[in-house]
Order: structure tokens, then sequence, then C-alpha cells
């Protein structure tokens, strides 16, 4: 310990050898990256000793809270008996293939096999060629778009940037790669106009109908998005939606792709965002509360639809990781999932904290400067307004969206903003006094915009 730099120089040897993702590096070396030191529950600690109730569970993904003694054991056993090894040229380890039994018990019955990969965006592309590869194998190569929807988010691979909809992703290295085609997302409060939510999520979902019509179903290989779009702002859609898109899915024989890495592992108050919705997917990437976030692991959850071709007809997949399945990363994500079933985390979310967050969160609908508040779960996404009786949004989005989360975090809550949307995703464990907390906190924050900016 005593070879360690000091914390104070910490963000200065950051700042001139560590390169950020999703940073301004420029402005973070200016100001110097806060540095986290600990955490324990909810919270977290920086090296000054400050805490924060972190109501964002990290990057949406520490769903069973900080500081799992068990989860830390159990790496730490199978880092001794088997630290690595790999699962391509006919071997496997018992921490992968009891983890793909325990995903598949979770899952529907058409829903049983696990491809696994150690992040989202990798996940992402190995849908992407499956898809394809599926319709090969049947004998249509010719399938191979993919429609997706714009403001997604699916990673930052180049096929996760390219299947996702976001413009500034795009505009660095020339995305999206060809065979991609995005359609418009679900989000009636900006993009509503007159119509009522229900008639907005038929209207949206029917584009799909078109788009596929206008490329030619015998082109398109799958349609894919997140049962709830997370980092596009927490983008709930209409309850008339997803029964839509899936009917479409089924018409036009298309593979319907939930991207599941935020919604699944509990978030909803299901084990998978899809369940709560009602509808079946062919393919499903999984990451994120997979392992809570401990270790990097994640994957794809393939149909038997899919996995019945790949397994009869395709011969070799040519595609895989040399971390596919890492026995460590397995080991940790099964005790992760022994902790959610343990503690009954995804019943406890449906009946629980989840309505309980909810009917808070909704509170907020009161504040002059809150168009709307909506949450399912315990993932919440909040509008921001300058005029709640027109749905007139602020001028300039993200600087509104700032204030809002620069205050709650001076005042030690983490939200997360997206425009002039802010966001909540805690760990599937906060307690209803740490809700409040997050309320009250929040509720400040926008009273310094309501106080401070004129719309
Ligand atoms: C985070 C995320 C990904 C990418 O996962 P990584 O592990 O960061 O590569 C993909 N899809 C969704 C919906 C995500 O939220």
């Amino acid at each position: 310990m005593t070879d360690m730099p000091p914390l104070s120089n910490l963000a200065a040897i950051d700042a001139a050898h560590h390169l950020h993702p999703f940073s301004d590096m420029k402005q973070l070396n200016a100001k110097g990256a806060r540095v986290i030191q600990r955490a324990e529950g909810v919270h977290i600690y920086d090296s000054t000793g400050r805490k924060y109730l972190d109501a964002f569970a990290g990057l949406w993904c520490v769903n069973v809270g900080y500081g799992r003694k068990s989860i830390a054991d159990a790496a730490y056993k199978q880092m001794q008996e088997l630290p690595y090894y790999n699962t391509f040229f006919g071997t496997t380890t018992e921490p992968a293939a009891l983890l793909a039994q325990k995903i598949a018990s979770h899952t529907g019955e058409n829903l049983k096999r696990v491809f696994f990969t150690n992040s989202g965006s990798e996940a992402t592309d190995t849908w992407f060629r499956m898809a394809r590869v599926y319709w090969k194998a049947l004998g249509k190569p010719e399938k191979t778009l993919v429609i997706a929807r714009k403001n997604a988010y699916h990673g930052s691979t180049v096929a996760g940037a390219s299947l996702g909809g976001m413009k500034l992703m795009h505009e660095q290295g020339n995305l999206p790669i060809e065979g991609i085609h995005h359609i418009n997302q679900p989000y009636w409060y900006a993009e509503g106009g007159d119509l009522s939510p229900a008639e907005f999520g038929l209207k949206v979902a029917r584009e799909l109908e078109a788009k596929i019509d206008e490329l030619g179903e015998e082109r398109v290989a799958a349609f894919v998005a997140e049962p709830i779009q997370g980092a596009g702002g927490v983008i709930i859609p209409p309850e008339t939606y997803w029964p839509e898109i899936a009917r479409i899915c089924k018409a036009r024989n298309i593979l319907l792709v939930a991207d599941e890495v935020i919604c699944g592992f509990g978030r909803l108050g299901h084990w998978f965002g899809h369940q709560y919705y009602g509808f079946e997917p062919d393919l499903a990437p999984i990451a994120k509360g997979l392992s809570s976030g401990y270790l990097p692991i994640g994957g794809v959850l393939v149909s038997d639809r899919v996995a019945d071709v790949m397994v009869e007809e395709l011969g070799d997949f040519y595609h895989g990781f040399t971390y596919s399945g890492h026995p460590v990363c397995a080991a940790a994500a099964l005790e992760n999932i022994r902790i959610i079933e343990e503690e009954g985390l995804v019943e406890r979310v449906r009946d629980d904290i989840g309505p309980y967050f909810a009917a808070a969160w909704k509170s907020l609908e009161d504040h002059a400067v809150v168009g709307e508040a909506e949450s399912v779960g315990l993932i919440g996404g909040l509008q921001l307004a300058a005029d709640k009786s027109t749905r007139r949004r602020y001028a300039k989005p993200d600087d509104i969206g700032s204030l809002v989360r620069n205050h709650c975090l001076e005042n030690g809550l983490i939200l997360r903003a997206t425009g002039d949307r802010m966001l909540a995703s805690p760990a599937l464990t906060i307690s209803r006094s740490e809700v409040d907390e997050v309320i009250e906190k929040l509720r400040a924050a926008l009273d310094h915009l309501r106080d401070s900016v004129s719309g």
C-alpha cells in the first residue's frame, strides 16, 4: 500500500494517462475526475470521503447493490480452482454450464439457450451475426437487413453503435454500417402531437410494418428494440406498442430481438422486460444485471427457433470471444442470481418497492417544471417541461438536464440526465427511506430549476 500514490495525485495521473469513455477529455482533465473509492449498499464514497446515494446503480447494473461479499468469495474460490479456461473447441467449465442452466430457469419455455459474451455490445454483435446466419442457413441469404429505432442504445462496437439510433455516435466513425434502418421511437411526450398515447403507440409500431414493406419482407432479417429505452432517456412505450410490434414481426416473419441489457434481471419487476410486456423475443442480448456489474459478462438468449437451426443446420458458428463464458465471471453471475432468487428481489420490485417508487416518482408530477414522471419497476424517466400545459420543452434541453443533475450531485444524489429527462435506476435493494431521500433531493433540484431558469 505504501507504494500507492497519494489520492490527491490520482486525478492528475488519470488526466495524464487515462482516456475515458463518453467524456469530453479536455473538460474532464481541466476539472479532474472524481475518484470513487468504495461502496456499500446503494451508497458510493469518493476520495474526499463524500457519500452519495447512487440512484443509478452504477450504470444501470448493480442490481443487488454494492458490497456483496458472497460474490467476491465465489469469484475468489473459482479463481483459485480454475481461473480461466475457454469454451471454444470442445470444452466447457462448470460455472459456464450452470450459469446457462440458471438463466434458462427464468426464461420462457422457448428461450433455453445462451451464447456468452463479455458485454452488452458484444452481445449485440453476436445476435446481429446470428440473425443473418439463421436466415442464410434456411436458404434465405438475402434476408440481411435489420430495423432498429432512433435514439436507441445497443452498445459502442461498430454494430452496436450502428444499430443504436444516436446521431452523435453515428457521426463518429462513419456509421451506421450498411444494412441498418431506423424507425421512430415511441416517445409520446416529445413526438406524440395531438394523438393519445395509445394511438401514438400504434402509429409508431406500424412504422415497422411500413418499413418492412418498403425494404421488402424477403430482405429483412430482424427488428431490435429495448423493452424500455434506457440511455435514450427511459422512454416507456404506450401499452399499445409492444403487442403491435410482436404481431408485425410474426406476420412478416422477421426475428424480434429484445435488448434486455438494462431491463433484464429484475429491473421491471420480472426477470426480463419482455415478460413484463408479454411478448416472446427470438433473440435477447443480456449483460449488466446478469452479474450486477461485479465482473464483466453478457450473452444472448437464443430461442429454440434460432438455436435449433444453429445446432442442426449451421455447422460451425465462426464467432466467439476468448472470454466467452469466463469461469470467474460466470461464478460471480451465478452467485448474483442466487442472491436475486434468495432475497426475492424480482418479486420485491414487482410487489413492494416498485409500486412504492412509482407512487413517489409520480408525485413529482405536481411540480411546475415536470411534464411527466413515469416508471416501471425500478426504472424511472422524468420529463422536464418549460410549460407543462402545452408540453413545451426548454430551449436548451441538455443544459437543463445537467443543471438538475448537478444540483442533485452537490446534494449527494446520483441521477442521470439525458437531455431534458432525468433518469433513475437504483439497486433493487433500495429501501423505502432511501427512495424518499431520492425524491426529496430531486424535488429540491427541480425547485432550483424553477427558480433559476425561465422557459
Ligand atoms: C449498456 C447497454 C448496452 C451495451 O452494453 P455494454 O456492456 O456497455 O457493452 C447494450 N444495450 C443496452 C440497452 C444497454 O443499456
